[in-house]
């Protein structure tokens, strides 16, 4: 396993590399989630092809207010962890490497990214769309893997490569979760003791509803209730939306996502599953 932390080095070691490459983007802090998709990265691989992991946090993807500066690094154990799941190229730049002071062009998206986790954080999903074409135009992936826990940004990624047509082959990954159902985030250190023992409640009140609600906007509103008597927990959003155009829905007859954003004090966590429940 090689580490590059230049674009130049990056494009160079990415020369080498047989295809098909498999691109898994991350911002660091790694867990299980991260290491399933770098495990299912290596298997779509296969031996012949490659797993490219990139580290970055995003300083463009983070509001002023947001947590950036307090966003966890350790990329000593995340470089060990992406070893064992059987990356080849890990790519961790700095912010400057990434970002000229002279930049004045980006990607914007609308009206995907205005809905859900874009309506509390303006400019996130422009962040987010800016850094992964520039990793992949850097690296060069046949295809990249990320993770249905961040169901938005999953949808905005396959409608820029297909707007802009990136000969990218996007792929997804399910949520991994704790044992308790609470779907593993590197933002999970930052709860308390007491927040982390309720914040199992939000996928048990997504199953719950979804469970006992015939279309996608009633297990929303179900699930808002359960979430609002969760100890601690401020919502976000609570909604039922079509898992392809992310729009409020009430059909039943087209796959759906029942998709909450939860504050617990200063700690934003999301999660989704789909509806009806499989
Ligand atoms: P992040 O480091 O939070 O930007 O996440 C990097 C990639 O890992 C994204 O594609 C996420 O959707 C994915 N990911 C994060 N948490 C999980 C999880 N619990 N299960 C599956 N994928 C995840």
């Amino acid at each position: 396993m090689k580490l590059v932390r230049t674009i130049a080095s990056a494009r160079r070691a990415t020369v080498a590399l047989a295809p098909p490459r498999i691109l898994v983007p991350t911002m660091g802090a790694l867990h299980r989630g991260h290491v399933a998709l770098i495990e299912q990265a290596r298997r779509r691989a296969g031996a012949k092809g490659t797993v490219q992991v990139s580290i970055f946090i995003n300083p463009a993807q983070f509001g002023p207010a947001e947590d950036f500066t307090r966003y966890p690094r350790m990329l000593a154990t995340d470089l060990r962890a992406c070893r064992s799941a059987g990356a080849d190229l890990i790519f961790a730049p700095s912010a400057e490497e990434m970002y000229d002071i002279h930049r004045s062009v980006s990607i914007a998206e609308s009206p995907l990214s205005t809905r859900l986790c874009g309506a509390s954080r303006p400019g996130h999903f422009a962040g987010v769309c800016t850094v992964v074409a520039k990793l992949f135009n850097i690296l060069t992936p046949d295809a990249a893997l990320f993770g249905e826990k961040d169901w938005q940004q999953l949808v905005i990624i396959r409608r820029m490569v297909a707007d802009l047509d990136f000969p990218v082959k996007v792929l997804s990954h399910p949520t991994i979760r704790e044992a308790d159902g609470l779907a593993l985030s590197s933002r999970n250190a930052y709860l308390t003791a007491s927040e982390r023992a309720a914040a199992p409640g939000i996928c048990a009140a997504l199953k719950k509803a979804a469970a006992e609600s015939p279309t996608p906007a009633a297990a929303a509103r179900l699930a808002r209730k359960l979430i609002q008597r969760i100890p601690g927990a401020r919502v976000d959003y609570v909604e039922g939306v079509d898992a392809s155009t992310l729009a409020s829905t009430i059909r039943t007859d087209r796959p759906a996502r029942l998709a909450a954003a939860v504050y617990f004090g200063d700690t934003r966590l999301i999660d989704n599953i789909p509806f009806p429940k499989k």
